[in-house]
């Protein structure tokens, strides 16, 4: 394993585990009990990530790799894990802050038990404006065939699934397994989608790994119907030796789809969206999706936060220190002073790695900056 291709176990120092600050009750509240709440650079918290999970059925090498997770590996234990209770008490506290759309994630969200009691508190909680809340789940989907009704009968409303070759060698060769296939993965699309669950599929392209998918995907979500979104290739985490020439940018990939199967852009469709949206010329009801994270970063509109599988808060993806919520929670009784302890994480966030990144990999030879990043499986992507 080189130096650059390394992971930091979830436990380690090197991820500052922050303590959430202490309030005084000031923080400010509207007339109408409501928070107006924006970080330094003037954006709302929109949108909550919550890891269920340190587990995955898969090891794909710049994520888990089988180096590092072996069988011999020690995963979180139950009592570290945020329960479902803390959960739900954390998504109703972010709900009160503007919170419109939760996320289930993981390692893979499917391994934890029991994962449709869950979705079925947090189905029943509102948003600020007493809206049904919007919630996702972000699967490999090798299990999702046997779970998507029973998560869809819960109020589950949309999955997307994470999906980077149909070729089956490429397939077992990138999740590091060799009892896994391609249409186990399709399955449960097919399975979400009959269940009624929205669907749409990621796929991560890595320059000379699978860049020869791009066009079997398109072609393959193209007749089955949900959206694919190819995503650059980032250096989330320390573990997947990233260099920026692994990227294959955007509009290469619309380039290359374009060249068989003509795409009409269509933009996004609210500000905060990560995604471009194009459509297909001749199958117009057909989207494909592009997320630019590297050639075009949208730091500027992003409002999200993510909280660990144990419970620490990230306001970036790209973060070397969480804040210990579970802590938090564990302590403290009373939702308004733990909803003051995020509001004043929140007033203080100032992230914009990728916007830095270019800065970054013109000083360091296209190499990201050798910092503690926090995994993609503690907080799934
Ligand atoms: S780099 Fe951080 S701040 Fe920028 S879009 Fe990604 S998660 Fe948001």
């Amino acid at each position: 394993m080189s130096e650059g291709h390394r992971i930091i176990p979830i436990s380690s120092d090197a991820f500052r585990r922050r303590e959430v600050p202490v309030v005084d009750g000031q923080e400010p509240v509207a007339d109408d009990g409501s928070v107006s709440l924006a970080d330094r650079r003037g954006r709302p918290l929109r949108d909550l990530r919550i890891s269920v999970i340190d587990q995955c059925n898969f090891r794909c090498g710049y994520c888990m790799p089988k180096e590092v997770f072996h069988k011999d590996y020690v995963f979180l234990s139950r009592d570290e894990l945020l329960s479902f209770a803390e959960i739900t008490r954390l998504a109703r506290v972010f709900l009160g802050l503007g919170v419109e759309k939760l996320r289930i994630t993981g390692g893979e969200p499917l391994l934890r038990k029991g994962l449709e009691e869950l979705i079925a508190d947090l189905a029943a909680l509102k948003t600020i404006s007493g809206q049904p809340v919007e919630i996702a789940l972000t699967t490999n989907g090798v299990l999702l065939a046997q779970k998507a009704q029973a998560l869809r009968d819960a109020g589950l409303n949309r999955v997307t699934v994470s999906l980077d070759a149909l070729d089956p060698n490429r397939f077992r060769q990138m999740a590091g397994l060799t009892d896994s296939s391609p249409d186990q993965v399709l399955a449960g699309i097919a399975a979400a989608q009959a269940a009624g669950l929205r669907v749409k599929v990621n796929t991560v392209i890595q320059k000379g790994v699978n860049d020869a998918e791009i066009l079997p995907i398109a072609e393959k979500f193209r007749e089955l119907g949900p959206t694919v979104r190819f995503i650059e290739f980032m250096d989330v985490g320390n573990s997947n030796d990233w260099h920026a020439d692994q990227v294959v940018a955007s509009e290469e990939v619309i380039a290359r789809i374009s060249q068989s199967f003509p795409l009409v852009p269509v933009g996004r469709s609210t500000p905060n969206e990560v995604s471009e949206r194009w459509r297909y010329r001749d199958l117009p009801n057909v989207e494909v999706g592009v997320i630019s994270s590297i050639s075009k970063p949208f730091c500027g509109e992003c409002s999200r936060a993510r909280i660990s599988s144990e419970g620490l808060l990230y306001t970036c993806l790209f973060a070397s220190s969480g804040f210990d919520l579970r802590q938090a929670v564990r302590a403290q009784p009373d939702d308004a002073m733990l909803s003051q302890m995020i509001q004043k994480i929140w007033r203080h966030r100032e992230d914009r790695y990728s916007e830095l990144r270019d800065a970054m990999l013109r000083e360091k030879q296209n190499r990201p900056l050798a910092r503690a990043k926090v995994e993609m499986s503690y907080i799934g992507g």
